[in-house]
């Protein structure tokens, strides 16, 4: 079989990258493959599945038009800066232009060391690269910008963790895998020529309005931070907390990308950190709006002398967009937390109706997602909001918030609301508990029985499904998972 690789990166300069072949596993074992996906990229379903396409997923096998590489960038890992990291487990196959005409990145994930891997073995084990697929998937069929899981194979081989764990490889698509670290990179070594290829890459691949702009790199900033602004808002209104909010870890085309011990909020609590690593809580929900703007600044640092021949205005330029980073956000994500109310057209004290209900939550650790989704019934019957009432330890305040907003919609009309909040307020999210359960018994039973319902579960996060409405459910207080690890 052929694939129609055009591979892009790989025809820019030497230093951007590392030529490597992936390392061959031993017995790989095909767990599942994307089928949409695949056959959204022109790919052929049925080869995939046979012994040659397992050979390829598993990176035993370079299709002869690929063009494996290991991407070169740099980071701030928690606020530190690491002059070199680069693709240490991750090898690009290939790019594919879809059937929808976008270009779009396949990669292996866990496919060896390269030279970026500095101490590390290169792989990746199946429990990280199940939450991945979960995760991943999820967050596409909510919606929101993100990487994609074309595949999951285990290797037929152990990798040393704490203990030893199943090898696995995880095939991913992305739109690009351009980190702000990929700019920092080349910005760190004093590099210009390579910025700007960058730049000029980035610009042609992903933002290519840009072009027609008195100076394009001004409007290649720009219109990254409206897009990763627009994204925080969608992570912070459907509870997703991504846990390594690092430089490397954030996608120049605005996509979410890199999960590791990433997971959704059950009872809303703004403070919520689940990364056993987070120690201090710097990736916690209610930081990441400023994380990712901070993570921005990075960036305009690294473009500075592209947006400007004087330094001065170039700072200048690169202030205000940063500042309006916070107003991008603040509107988007206001639309967003008022469509789960059912409110479309905003008034001033919209917005303090929706404040007065998510500190009610706050205090009551009521669960997230189950509030926004039970409130459609309670929009027009006060009888039938006793779904809504049991997630509250003391429900008279609820009460008397519903009221004010039953008055609310009653102006602009509830049929209209409901239509908004079906849109905005998914029954299902992939809960911690049930995505732990899920690796449990694939890791220890080879059982994918969970993780496959789980998957299908997710992917109509907007319907009721009833056969699966205890997957809606919060765990019991038995079944809490606090802390998520990177397993890297
Ligand atoms: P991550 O935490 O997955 O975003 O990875 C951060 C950096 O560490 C990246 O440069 C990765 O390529 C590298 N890395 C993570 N795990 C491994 C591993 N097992 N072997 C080699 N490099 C790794
Ligand atoms: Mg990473």
């Amino acid at each position: 079989m052929n694939f129609s690789f055009d591979n892009s990166y790989a025809r820019l300069p030497e230093r951007f990258f590392a030529r490597v072949e992936p390392l061959h596993m031993p017995a790989p074992q095909l767990v599942r493959l994307n089928e949409p996906l695949a056959a959204g990229l022109g790919l052929d379903v049925d080869w995939l599945r046979s012994e040659d396409g397992v050979q390829v997923l598993a990176g035993n096998s370079v299709p002869a038009n690929a063009a494996s590489l290991a991407m070169a960038y740099a980071g701030h890992q928690f606020g530190n800066w690491v002059p070199r990291l680069g693709d240490g487990r991750a090898i690009l196959l290939g790019e594919i232009i879809d059937h929808g005409g976008t270009r779009r990145d396949i990669q292996w994930k866990g496919a060896g060391r390269t030279p970026f891997s500095r101490g590390g073995d290169g792989r990746a084990v199946l429990g990280p690269c199940l939450r991945e697929y979960l995760i991943s998937e999820a967050m596409w069929a909510l919606g929101i910008p993100s990487t994609r899981a074309l595949a999951v194979l285990t290797t037929g081989d152990q990798v040393r963790r704490e203990g030893p764990k199943p090898g696995a490889v995880f095939v991913r698509v992305a739109a690009s895998h351009v980190r702000i670290g990929t700019f920092e990179y080349f910005a760190n070594h004093g590099d210009l020529h390579g910025v700007k290829t960058l730049a000029d890459y980035v610009i042609e691949r992903h933002y290519p309005q840009a072009r027609e702009a008195a100076n394009p790199y001004r409007a290649l900033l720009r219109a990254v931070i409206e897009r990763v602004a627009a994204l925080i808002a969608q992570w912070q209104c459907v509870g997703f907390i991504h846990g390594v909010m690092n430089t490397d870890n954030m996608s120049i085309a605005g996509e979410t990308i890199d999960y590791g011990p990433c997971a959704f909020m059950d009872a809303y609590d703004p403070a919520t950190v689940f990364s056993s690593i987070d120690t201090t809580g710097r990736y916690a929900y209610v930081n990441q709006p400023r994380i990712a703007q901070w993570n921005l600044s990075r960036l305009a640092l690294a473009l500075l002398p592209l947006l400007d021949a004087e330094e001065a205005k170039a700072i200048e330029f690169a202030q205000q967009a940063l500042s309006d980073f916070v107003q991008q956000f603040e509107s988007a994500y206001r639309r967003g937390m008022l469509a789960k109310i059912g409110i479309e057209d905003a008034r001033e004290s919209d917005l303090v109706l929706a404040q007065e209900l998510l500190a009610l939550m706050t205090a009551q650790h009521a669960d997230m997602t189950l509030t926004f989704r039970y409130l459609a019934q309670a929009a027009r019957d006060p009888i039938a909001s006793a779904a809504l009432r049991a997630l509250f330890t003391i429900p008279l305040p609820l009460d008397a918030w519903l009221d004010r907003w039953r008055g609310r919609l009653a102006q602009t009309g509830i049929e209209q609301a409901l239509a908004l909040m079906r849109r905005h307020d998914p029954a299902f999210i992939p809960r911690n508990h049930r995505v732990e359960a899920a690796i449990e018994a694939a890791e220890q039973r080879a059982d994918f029985g969970a993780f496959g319902e789980l998957l299908q579960v997710l992917a109509k996060p907007f319907e009721d499904q009833p056969r699966y409405g205890a997957y809606a459910q919060p765990p019991l207080p038995h079944e809490i998972v606090p802390a998520t690890f990177c397993g890297t």
